[in-house]
């Protein structure tokens, strides 16, 4: 068997160990007799597993009592009408910051639920970094105001975490949760899609406080009403059991590393590999401002793109995949979440380094 540095971003690469423990597991969990995708989402076997990927998060990011966990399906796109639904409180605007991709994305769907005020953007610059706190006009009035921590795309990540007053921040980190310590306090709402640094496709982890949720709009599905999921501890449906089980897997690896801190060091390590590197060259360039650069999507390009091709094919022969960059941007991405050792970056500088030699 040979498994390859995987650079996808997502869904991405995970945790060697964990999936030799799912396999482990997988025909009998722990005496029941059963595969955990056999079993009944209320018997007590699968009960204790959603129950300890919850006490694991909770713990790993020091998730205050007065905020609910809920384990939901839909997706990060899914919550992009599903945040409006239940956050606009009797409201009739949201603030959005947009820096990407993903934010657009986010802003196009809330628009069919309220009057959006686009409080600041980094479009036309490209969307290569995050604007300045002193630049956004925040409305007082607003419902929310939404970000997205890190816009897997474009490779731009806030490094802070922006004040808003008395208006809750609600915050897209599906590629960039569990990836480092969050101060949940400082936020009304977080989100994010397990695929990216968590677990398989399939559960959506949302973190909310009590006080904003129970004023749903009338038309919000009540599989999607955070009030009715978070009253039956996010069984009001079925849950994604299998990938809530693999989550809970992967917090146990989180744990084990030396919980986030650990994992925050270990990414600025391997970051630092890459973009050090792309520092020293000119053959390849990244062009997010400095301190804005991801720590966990690393977009670059070839000057040269009839090289791309070729880069593409040399690295798949040396067991690097899923490096190309997103059809939007074109180019090279290199997605380095938790679970990429720091042997897949090294790797990946090397092979840079040779092809430069080899093209430049
Ligand atoms: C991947 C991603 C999404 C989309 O998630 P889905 O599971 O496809 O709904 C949304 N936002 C961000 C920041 C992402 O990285």
């Amino acid at each position: 068997m040979t498994r390859v540095f995987n650079f996808s971003a997502g869904p991405a690469t995970l945790p060697e160990s964990v999936l030799r423990q799912a396999a482990d597991e997988m025909l009998d969990w722990r005496g029941s007799g059963m595969s955990v995708m056999e079993m009944s989402h209320r018997g007590k076997e699968f009960i204790s597993i959603h129950a300890e990927a919850e006490s694991l998060l909770r713990e790993l990011l020091g998730v205050p009592a007065d905020y609910k966990v809920l384990f939901l399906q839909g997706g990060a796109i899914g919550e992009n009408a599903i945040v409006p639904m239940n956050m606009l409180r009797g409201r009739a605007s949201a603030d959005y910051i947009d820096t990407g991709e993903w934010s657009k994305k986010s802003i196009k769907e809330a628009k069919k639920y309220c009057k959006v005020n686009v409080a600041a953007s980094s479009e036309a610059g490209g969307y290569v970094s995050v604007p300045r706190r002193e630049t956004w006009k925040l409305d007082p009035d607003a419902a929310y105001v939404h970000i997205c921590s890190n816009e897997t795309i474009g490779g731009v990540e806030y490094h802070w975490t922006p004040d808003t007053g008395e208006v809750p921040l609600v915050a897209d980190m599906s590629s960039n949760f569990m990836s480092r310590p969050v101060d949940v306090r400082r936020y009304g709402l977080i989100y994010g899609g397990a695929q990216k640094n968590v677990g398989p496709a399939g559960v959506t982890i949302v973190i909310v406080r009590d006080d904003l949720i129970g004023q749903a709009l009338p038309i919000t599905p009540s599989a999607f009403d955070y009030k009715i999921q978070a009253d039956n501890d996010s069984m009001f449906n079925t849950p994604p059991t299998y990938t809530i089980y693999i989550a809970g897997l992967v917090f146990n690896w989180i744990k084990a590393q030396g919980g986030l801190e650990a994992m925050e060091a270990h990414n600025r390590k391997k970051a630092a590999v890459l973009y050090d590197h792309l520092e020293t060259t000119s053959f390849f360039y990244n062009p997010v401002t400095r301190e804005d650069r991801s720590l966990m999507n690393v977009p670059f390009k070839l000057r040269d793109e009839s090289l791309d091709e070729a880069f593409l094919k040399g690295a798949q022969a040396r067991g690097m995949v899923q490096l190309k960059g997103h059809r939007s941007v074109g180019g090279m991405r290199a997605s380095i979440y938790n679970a990429m050792p720091i042997e897949g970056v090294m790797a990946l500088v090397e092979y840079m380094k040779e092809f430069e030699v080899g093209h430049g």
